[in-house]
């Protein structure tokens, strides 16, 4: 072999080292081993909350898969309740308990480390803005997830409303596995509906939750 040659081969593998160096470092896989179920609500003749043509079904599903995406990208085993526009329910009567009974029951046969499930929130008074997170205490961690997400994504993100307890969410009462609901926004508030639909605000708010969750999991150590 010449010593042209031997420098080639030098350089590329050198190459390879560096990149192979690089990728590792930078798919920092600090969520391998961690299971999280997301749950984007409603689905199907279920739209949520609405405004005009904007249906809190559809931006819960365009959250949720972007978050299922980031969260995957850090190692992370991540189902999702549904991946399309279509409700849970098995029956035509009480439909709504069935939808939420599924989901439940999806959630707790696969008992992840956390679950979070997606809404928008609504009200007749258009002032009300910002994200906030809800927690009963079903599972002990729940409020320890609710105040530390919190508190993380106030960092990154206006208008982050305080954590709130609440136990007469139907399903939630009957997740056994530590989770949080999360109300985005307001989808009755113009910045947070104009936030909500367009997709920089959506990937900085996705980016930031990753962020948070990544954190809460590390912290928990
Ligand atoms: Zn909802």
């Amino acid at each position: 072999m010449n010593k042209y040659k031997l420098l080639i081969i030098t350089i590329f593998l050198m190459t390879i080292i560096s990149v192979s160096r690089t990728y590792a470092i930078i798919n920092n896989y600090s969520l391998l081993g961690k299971t999280i179920y997301l749950d984007p609500g409603h689905g199907g003749i279920d739209s949520g909350t609405t405004y005009k043509k904007i249906y809190e079904k559809d931006i819960n599903l365009i959250m949720s898969k972007k978050l299922e995406k980031s969260l995957t990208a850090l190692g992370a085993t991540v189902y999702l309740t549904r991946e399309i526009d279509k409700d849970l329910s098995l029956t035509k009567h009480n439909r709504k308990r069935s939808d939420l009974i599924n989901r439940a029951y999806l959630i707790n046969k696969t008992k992840p480390d956390m679950y979070i499930s997606i809404h928008l929130n609504y009200l007749s008074d258009s002032r009300y803005k910002g994200l906030q997170i809800f927690y009963n205490n079903k599972n002990q961690e729940n409020k320890q997830i609710a105040q530390s997400l919190t508190n993380y994504m106030k960092e990154y993100t206006s208008n982050v409303r305080e954590p709130k307890y609440n136990s007469t969410y139907y399903m939630y009462r009957n997740i056994t596995s530590p989770g949080v609901l999360i109300e985005l926004g307001f989808l009755s508030n113009p910045d947070d509906r104009y936030r909500l639909t367009h997709e920089d605000y959506q990937d900085k708010l996705i980016t930031n939750l990753t962020n948070s969750i990544e954190k809460y999991f590390q912290e928990k150590r």
